[in-house]
């Protein structure tokens, strides 16, 4: 078939790809540890789960307000402006089936061929995908394990040019788990203040940082004006499959990115968008729960994977992700994620699936329970004893 030639820049998320054939091989019978997928594998908290159905039972089955419902838009400004010390307006918030639309439409409204956007590379895959298929060039800003899984101002001055229309940051980290320190936003903050790039800054962790808080960009000098900041349900309330995001936005792309909303998908589902209001307004026990969880997962992994031949962990210092390197184990990132899969039934990522620079690691989603987790470190031990063998 004739398709368009776009689609070849196109990349996608190969964490949905080794899920399916995880599926496949359970389907056959084998016992699969799910240690790839990024979804926190706890229930929604049941005060949402009852709003929602609530919402569906009084009649909000309809088509509603594109930009999202005005309800959740100021529950969204109350949130950001509490976790973030910033005055948001809710006129700027807007709501997306899941905070993934805004990367897709946040790059198409203000990239044009040819201009450059810079991403970090390892990154969450949908950046790079994203800028090359709207034809801007992708100009990865390394994240190093020595520096944990940050950069330095000084990377993204080397990177600006008067081509730069975009930079993408993401703090927590997917894949890594690194966090931004707010000293090097202060840094960078300065940087910027002599080019007028747009920002996107991809907060979807905001709730998972182990020491210490969270700090975004958008709080330094005047960035928030020129900042989408955007987080989403997903990760913080354990609600993945509701599909439920939003950002805040510079007021010049309010109607362009409405506007894209409109073309695309409509609006949110407002029975949803109301779950997301009594995640936003309810009270918060089982974020921190979930978190004190993570916490005491995080040890069980980064101290297993340490104890594995060939493998060597920083600790992550938020989301719920470990970045191991396995240079030591003589195996490429890819050849260890199949034989893993293959021989040993623990399903996790290669890290080149998040960029080149993801060579010589893996990406450990600890969204499972420590037993789990145990046994998958187990059977990877088995697999690389036989490896080197
Ligand atoms: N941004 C990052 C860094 C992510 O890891 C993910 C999901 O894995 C998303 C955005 C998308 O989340 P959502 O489910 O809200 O679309």
């Amino acid at each position: 078939m004739n398709l368009a030639t776009s689609l070849a820049r196109l990349g996608t998320e190969t964490a949905f790809e080794v899920l399916a054939r995880a599926k496949a091989l359970e389907a056959e019978g084998r016992e699969i540890i799910h240690l790839q997928i990024g979804e926190p594998d706890f229930d929604t908290p049941a005060h949402v789960v009852e709003a929602g159905i609530r919402a569906l039972r009084d009649g909000h089955t309809h088509y509603c307000p594109a930009p999202g419902l005005p309800v959740l838009r100021e529950a969204c400004a109350e949130y950001l402006s509490q976790s973030r010390g910033l005055p948001i307006d809710p006129a700027r918030v807007l709501v997306t089936p899941g905070a993934k639309p805004f990367l897709f439409f946040g790059v198409l409204a203000t990239c044009n061929p040819g201009d450059e956007v810079i991403y970090p590379d390892p990154g969450f895959p949908i950046y790079e995908s994203v800028i090359r298929w709207s034809g801007a060039i992708p100009v990865p800003l390394p994240l190093t394990e020595e520096r944990g899984f940050t950069f330095t101002a000084d990377d993204v001055a080397e990177r600006l040019t008067p081509r730069t229309k975009l930079i993408i940051l993401n703090s927590p980290a997917n894949p890594t788990g690194g966090v931004t320190p707010r000293e090097l936003n202060a840094e960078l903050a300065v940087v910027l203040a002599d080019h007028d790039c747009l920002i996107l800054s991809d907060e979807v962790y905001s709730e998972m940082v182990y020491d210490g808080d969270h700090d975004s960009i958008a709080s330094h000098g005047d960035l928030l004006e020129r900042t989408i900041l955007l987080d989403g349900f997903s990760k913080t309330f354990a609600m993945t499959g509701w599909r439920l995001g939003y950002a805040v936005v510079p007021a010049p792309l309010v109607e362009p990115l409405t506007r894209l909303f409109v073309n695309c998908h409509s609006c949110t589902p407002p029975a949803t968008q109301l779950a997301g209001v009594a995640a936003l307004t309810g009270p918060m026990d089982e974020v921190r729960s979930m978190l004190a969880e993570f916490r005491e997962r995080r040890r069980v992994v980064v101290d297993g994977l340490n104890a594995l031949p060939g493998v060597s962990c920083v600790e992550p210092a938020g989301a719920f992700y470990a970045f191991p390197s396995i240079v030591g184990t003589g195996l490429s990132a890819r050849e260890l994620q199949e034989r893993l899969l293959d021989e040993a039934g623990v399903a996790l990522l290669a890290g080149t699936a998040f960029g080149e620079r993801g060579e010589g690691y893996l990406r450990v989603s600890y969204a499972n329970s420590q037993d789990n987790i145990r046994a998958a470190l187990a059977a990877m031990g088995d697999l690389l004893a036989r490896a080197s063998a």
